[in-house]
């Protein structure tokens, strides 16, 4: 399976997440796109990450994750906006 776990896209490029922070010494990464991978780290602290967010499967309970990647599968795979994105883009 090379699709995106975050929004099940092809993904022809790769972005490596830290499940747990690196700085919080968080061995295990994924790929996501970038998008994906900027989405979560816009919208979630470090310690969200750390506490909450430490696997997939709690990322795609949440429901700002859920918006997210209903916006972004109407996205060309390759689709990277390099502007900070605001959170309220896809709501
Ligand atoms: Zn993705
Ligand atoms: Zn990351």
């Amino acid at each position: 399976m090379n699709g995106c776990p975050l929004c099940g896209r092809e993904m022809p490029f790769k972005s490596r997440h830290h499940l747990v922070p690196a700085t919080e010494g968080g061995k295990e990464a994924i790929g996501l796109h970038r998008i994906c991978h900027d989405f979560i780290h816009a919208t979630f602290h470090e310690n969200e990450l750390r506490d909450t967010y430490n696997t997939i499967e709690a990322l795609l309970r949440e429901e700002r994750v859920q918006k997210f990647v209903k916006w972004v599968r109407k996205k060309p795979v390759d689709f990277y906006t390099p502007t900070k994105m605001s959170n309220t883009r896809w709501r």
